[in-house]
Parts: structure tokens; C-alpha cells; sequence
């Protein structure tokens, strides 16, 4: 067989274009965060990670509007080499701080900060620990590093008991996690997680890619929910959600993220985070500080969404964070209900297989600060006429 003859014999996303049914890289025209334009039709946005509602702050927006001006619109080089602005030290700086670690080390997206933390740290010879619902990136990581690789079920801390106990002593071991579940929404077991960590001389690496600006006292993430910064020894995010721009970064103790500066493939053979998206990051933290409000009207918002669901009906699985996946059973009953959704006015993800198994199919809703509450409640009336339709059939 040719090696190209698989793409002509990829015929399912042309089907569900052809019928109306295709969800997937629809262009958004232009976006004021909650709302958005696509095919020139208003779209309640249910499905963006902008948590905060930050990409359209004024300051965040004069932030990077500034520096454009000033170091122009791109870096054209490695942070290694001749990518390097001040603002990325000044940025590393206020997050190891933000974060309660000695440093850190900021990349161009969050999906090679996972790579080059990852693979660099853990080898031949080392043993890899991963939640099975990890994100793509650690999952890509685990590849790249050549480690002994377990991935124990779900939030199941007796499952990685069972594997820790097997690997030997002596070698090098890292457990890695997602903080918040990017598909369920709900949240890593991280007391038990950093206990079984101690007893099996393990190192912990936490991904708040989806729990910073959202969980912990001042927004700082999953380990500062729990008081547990000084037993996790990386903690891992993106700038892509609650921060409001693109990039990554990795916050451990100044060693480790020295080695990391020097070994890291994925920092080092790749262009650095432009100027605007940098500026966007500072200013987007200044506001998490000066603004807690907005952390609370999101819990709010995220416990008006969840209520109403389950006050209907749906089944909402774990999720105890602004990701709420809808649970809805299989792929053309998913299908029927996001494009009523759409067709309505309301943009949602919908989650098919291979990411989840086949009846397991669900619409993922991801709330912001700036949702108002008749954008929920317009939201909400929509699934209740959809369950009574179903109850109906
Ligand atoms: N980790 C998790 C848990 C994520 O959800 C994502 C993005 N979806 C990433 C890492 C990758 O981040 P980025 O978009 O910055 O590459």
C-alpha cells in the first residue's frame, strides 16, 4: 500500500462536513471573550479556556499593545541564543514567586514546556509514573524519554502504589499529573499522591495547565489548593487559559531548572515567546492579583452551570472545576445535540473517540469569569428543552 493512500481512505470528517455535522476548526470572525462571531452569527462561547476572561482586560490588552512597540513583533530566535528580552527574565522571576518555587523557565507553548521538562529529567533506566487521563503532552513526553513507563487508572492511588512497589530502588522516579483533568474536570488527588511520593522516593510534576488563575488562595494552582507547594517538586502550566496568551512554564527548585535551561531540546531548538504574548502573561498576572473578584464571579458562575445541569438531569460526572463535561452517550445523539446547541447560538467542544470510548461521549463546557448570568441561564434552557425532547422520544 502507498504511504500517502491513507489520507484518501480518511473519509469520516468529509462525511460529517457534508452532512452539516463537523464541530471541528470552526473560524471565529471576531470574539469579546463570552461572545463570539462565526459565520456572522452571535456564538455564547461555552467552549474556550479563557477562564478569567482576561484576553480582552484593558491592561492586558495596552500591555502587549506596548510591547509590540517596543521589541516589535516576534522574538526570531532561541531563548538560547538571540531570543532572550529581559521580559522573559522578568516574567520567570514573578512566576517562580507566583508559583512558591526558587525558579522557572518559560517555553513557547505549554505542550513542549511538558516535552522538555519531562524528557529531559527522565531517562533510560528511570521509571515514569502517569494518571491515564494525563494530558496529550505528558502522554507524548513519556515517549520522548525513553523511560519505564506505568500509567495507573484514574485519581487511583492504590493502583500507583502497586506499580511504585515494583520499581526498584535506587533508580530515578517521577510521578506526573495533571492538577485539574482537562476532560473531567475534576481534580488530582494530590495529598495521597505526595504521600505515596515520600514513601517511594518519587519526585512529583504537577500540570496546572487548567488550575492556574482558577484554584488555590491567590490563583498560584493545584498544589496551593492544597498547602502542598513544598512536596511537589515541578509544577508545570500554560499561558494558553486563565493567562490569556501562548507559552508555557516549568517552576522547580534553581538547579533543576538551570539543567533544564541547558538540556531542554524543546526550549532550546525553538523560537521564544514573542513580546506581546510575554507582556500579556505579566499584565495577566497583576490582574489575578488586583482583581480576586474575577476568580470568585468564576466559581460562581462554574456553581450556577453545575446546579443547573444536574437540577435537569444531566449527568455532570466528577467535575468540581470550571470544566463541566455533559455527559450525553453516543457519537449521533452528541452530534444532534452540540449542532441544536449551535444553531441556537451557543458554542460547545464536544468530546468523541478516540479521546474518550464510544458511549462515553460528552459536550465539554468551560465557564468564564465574564459569562453573565443570563448567558448561563439562556444556556441552561436550552438543555432543559433538549432533555424533555429526549424524555419526549
Ligand atoms: N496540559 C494540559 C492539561 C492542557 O490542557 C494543555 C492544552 N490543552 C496543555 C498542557 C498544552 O498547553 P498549550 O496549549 O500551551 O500547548
Amino acid at each position: 500500500m502507498n504511504l500517502l493512500e491513507k489520507s484518501v481512505r480518511f473519509t469520516r470528517a468529509r462525511v460529517a462536513q457534508a452532512a452539516g455535522y463537523y464541530p471541528f476548526f470552526l473560524p471565529i470572525e471576531s470574539s469579546s471573550g463570552p461572545e463570539v462571531m462565526i459565520n456572522g452569527e452571535p456564538k455564547i462561547m461555552m467552549g474556550s479556556n479563557n477562564y478569567l476572561g482576561l484576553t480582552h482586560h484593558p491592561k492586558v490588552l495596552a500591555a502587549a499593545e506596548a510591547a509590540l512597540k517596543r521589541y516589535g513583533s516576534g522574538c526570531t530566535g532561541s531563548r538560547f541564543l538571540s531570543g532572550t528580552l529581559d521580559l522573559h527574565e522578568i516574567l520567570e522571576e514573578r512566576l517562580a514567586h507566583f508559583l512558591g518555587k526558587e525558579a522557572a523557565l518559560v517555553f513557547s507553548t505549554g505542550y513542549q514546556t511538558n516535552l522538555g521538562a519531562v524528557s529531559t529529567l527522565i531517562g533510560r533506566g528511570d521509571y515514569l509514573f502517569m494518571d491515564k487521563l494525563n494530558h496529550a503532552s505528558l502522554v507524548d513526553s513519556a515517549r520522548l524519554s525513553y523511560a519505564t513507563v506505568f500509567r495507573y487508572p484514574h485519581n487511583d492511588m492504590k493502583a500507583l502504589e502497586r506499580q511504585l512497589v515494583h520499581a526498584p530502588r535506587g533508580v530515578g522516579k517521577l510521578i506526573v499529573t495533571d492538577g485539574v483533568f482537562s476532560m473531567e474536570g475534576d481534580i488530582v488527588k494530590l495529598a495521597e499522591l505526595v504521600a505515596l511520593a515520600e514513601a517511594y522516593d518519587a519526585d512529583v510534576l504537577v500540570d496546572d495547565a487548567h488550575a492556574i488563575g482558577v484554584l488555590g488562595e491567590r490563583g498560584g494552582g493545584t498544589a496551593q489548593h492544597f498547602a502542598l507547594e513544598d512536596k511537589v517538586s515541578l509544577i508545570a502550566a500554560t499561558f494558553s487559559k486563565s493567562l490569556a496568551a501562548i507559552g508555557g512554564v516549568v517552576a522547580g527548585a534553581e538547579p533543576v531548572i538551570h539543567y533544564l535551561k541547558h538540556h531542554a531540546r524543546s526550549l532550546i531548538f525553538s523560537a521564544s515567546m514573542p513580546p506581546s504574548s510575554v507582556a500579556t502573561v505579566l499584565a495577566a498576572l497583576d490582574v489575578i492579583e488586583e482583581e480576586p473578584e474575577l476568580r470568585e464571579r468564576l466559581w460562581k458562575n462554574t456553581r450556577r452551570m453545575q446546579e443547573g445541569l444536574k437540577s435537569l438531569g444531566y449527568d455532570i460526572g466528577d467535575s468540581e472545576t470550571p470544566i463541566i463535561p455533559v455527559m450525553i452517550g453516543d457519537l449521533n445523539t452528541l452530534a444532534l445535540q452540540w449542532r441544536a446547541l449551535f444553531d441556537a447560538g451557543v458554542f460547545t467542544n464536544p468530546v468523541i473517540p478516540p479521546a474518550v470510548p464510544p458511549y462515553s461521549c460528552r459536550l465539554r463546557i468551560s465557564m468564564m469569569a465574564t459569562h453573565t448570568e443570563k448567558q448561563i441561564d439562556f444556556v441552561l434552557d436550552l438543555f432543559a428543552q433538549s432533555m424533555k425532547q429526549r424524555a419526549a422520544m
